[in-house]
């Protein structure tokens, strides 16, 4: 099975594949000859192919201070529109974290925007929806695609911006991930109402559910 994007997740929801620095698949088992053996790669197709990725690494378990639809009171007042993945610590402050495309599809907006540094738009088509994908406190000198230029799942759009920099906007060193169905080019990160998020997708469920 071809793996394309390098946040490939299973279209289960059951993780992350493919990943560098993850060790490779399980050697197999080593096999006894049988008459039957000839039948064991019969399940091969059973997985469908992902159309979706997660735009980092570890993106579920670097979620330690906002999810998506918490309460925030501290720069910002309201509930949080996105996740934020933490990369705050002193290892992954030290190298760069590539935010990769989650999904083929086209880049609607590449721009500094005030409270999170660089961020970058994605726009698809997946499973019948239009998905707008927000990704939040890039290092734009890392970038050269522009908006119009089309991506592939897992496509390296960025760096993480450097920790409390312009690159951030001061914030520390994450990625704020907003999800939306439409196209109506919004970029906040929070909802002074908790209504408000039901303009948003839970990424966590988008991602379980493969799109
Ligand atoms: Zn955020």
């Amino acid at each position: 099975m071809a793996i394309s994007g390098l946040f490939a997740c299973s279209l289960l929801g059951a993780g992350c594949m493919g990943f560098p620095g993850r060790p490779p698949e399980q050697p197999q088992e080593p096999s006894t000859p049988t008459a039957t053996i000839a039948t064991m790669s019969v399940d091969e197709e059973e997985t469908a192919p992902s159309m979706v990725a997660f735009p980092v690494e570890e993106y579920a378990t670097r979620i330690t201070k906002k999810r998506f639809g918490q309460y925030v009171q501290d720069r910002f007042t309201g509930y949080h529109a996105g996740d934020d993945i933490e990369f705050a610590d002193d290892a992954s402050r030290a190298r760069e974290i590539p935010v990769g495309a989650i999904a083929d599809g086209e880049i609607v907006r590449v721009s500094r925007v005030s409270g999170y540094g660089g961020v970058i738009v994605t726009r698809h088509a997946i499973n019948g929806r239009i998905i707008t994908a927000l990704y939040g406190h890039l290092d734009l000198s890392s970038v050269t695609l522009r908006p119009g230029d089309l991506v592939t799942r897992g496509q390296f759009l960025a760096n993480l911006g450097e920790h409390e920099s312009t690159e951030t906007d001061g914030e520390r060193k994450h990625l704020h991930f907003g999800l939306y169905e439409g196209s109506d080019g919004r970029v906040n990160g929070y909802e002074a109402a908790e209504a408000g998020l039901k303009k948003w997708l839970d990424p966590s469920v988008f991602f379980a559910n493969g799109g």
